[in-house]
């Protein structure tokens, strides 16, 4: 049998994955075959992005969601959430803010809040596009029609986030209500990707009643859509949701997923994601070391930042923070690595 050693080097001479080693590499705990792991997928970064970080600023627009997925903190029916909306006005100041301090990406991010109509959205991103032609926008709000979407892609959206969370159809039944469905998430993915966005997917790791089996499908379901994003992070209960009871996923099993998709897809855009920061201080400059080439700094005003409880401690300070951008670029630059103000698009 392959050797650990010997996996890591067919994985990332072949750019694929056999159900077998998947395992093999999970199930691995010795530290320097890891080490092994991560410098590969450095090496795999490096070969298209060099050096360089991606930034993006991250603008958690509102908190209201319509949906009761079992692992969310601010779906519908969690109690104790204060629930906030930012308005046009207060999106454009958080985009102002960002662009002054480098950002050249705004990603909106939200719950399926229906106060947002299709022309408020567009509305929102056509006024972006208007006063800051080079920055790129990216939307992560849901499911939608196929009209919706290619209404936010004419005024102007460059890139949408809408992880699969899971490429398992039983998995996704058990982490979601019968209202919402495998076939129509997946059915997004594909109608974006037709439009023409950059498009993002990804799943949490170590969410309740995930497998290597249903990690294997993630895996593959993402070697074969072939996103330009992919965004992993640890599943964290929040007490408000059905799985807060459940067992959080853990940063070495985050950051062993976060190398192999690297080594099986050099070009993909990879977040070291506040998941990843919030449970272990450690964690982004980690993912960043395990393969990572993206960093999404909040750029949401202060006072709903603690809002947006995905989670419970969700990290929010220092280097999560976009006004504490020195600080990030220090820490990158301790681990090697240097910020790069651009739209940060897919490298072909
Ligand atoms: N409503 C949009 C959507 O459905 O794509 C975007 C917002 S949604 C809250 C963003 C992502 O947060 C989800 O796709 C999910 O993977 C992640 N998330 C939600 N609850 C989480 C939790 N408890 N732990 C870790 N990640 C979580």
């Amino acid at each position: 049998m392959d050797t650990v050693y010997e996996i890591i080097d067919c994985i990332a001479e072949n750019q694929a994955i056999d159900a077998e080693q998947l395992d093999i590499l999970l199930k691995n705990n010795d530290r320097e075959a890891c080490e092994y792991l991560y410098e590969k997928a450095r090496t795999a970064a490096g070969s298209v992005y060099k050096n360089k970080i991606y930034i993006r600023g991250l603008i958690e627009f509102t908190n209201y969601c319509k949906n009761e997925c079992y692992y969310c903190g601010i779906r519908k029916s969690s109690p104790g959430i204060q629930r906030y909306r930012l308005s046009k006005d207060e999106i454009l100041c958080c985009v102002e803010k960002g662009y002054m301090l480098g950002f050249r990406t705004f990603v909106l991010q939200g719950g399926e809040d229906v106060f947002y109509d299709d022309k408020k959205i567009c509305d929102i991103v056509y006024s972006i596009k208007e006063r800051h032609s080079d920055c790129a926008v990216t939307l992560s709000i849901g499911e939608k029609s196929y009209a919706s979407y290619r209404m936010y892609f004419d005024a102007g959206a460059d890139r949408y986030l809408l992880r699969h969370e899971t490429a398992d159809e039983k998995h996704y039944k058990k982490l979601h209500p019968d209202a919402l469905s495998y076939s129509n998430r997946m059915r997004c993915l594909y109608d974006l990707k037709e439009i023409g966005y950059q498009t993002g997917c990804g799943f949490m790791v170590g969410s309740p009643y995930q497998t290597t089996d249903t990690l294997f499908k993630d895996i593959s379901f993402i070697c074969e859509f072939k996103p330009h994003m992919a965004g992993i992070g640890p599943f964290i209960p929040h007490k408000g949701t059905p799985f807060a009871k459940e067992n959080a996923g853990t940063m070495d099993m985050t950051l062993k997923l976060v190398a192999v998709l690297r080594l099986l897809r050099p070009h993909m855009l990879i977040p070291a994601t506040t998941a990843l920061a919030t449970v272990n201080p450690e964690g982004r400059k980690k993912g960043i070391l395990a393969g990572a080439n993206v960093v999404m700094p909040n750029l949401s005003p202060q006072g709903v930042r603690d809002k947006y409880t995905l989670y419970d401690n969700k990290a929010y300070e220092e280097s999560e923070a976009a006004e504490h951008i020195a600080f990030l670029a220090e820490e990158l630059k301790s681990i090697g690595y240097e910020i790069e103000i651009s739209r940060g698009d897919y490298i072909i």
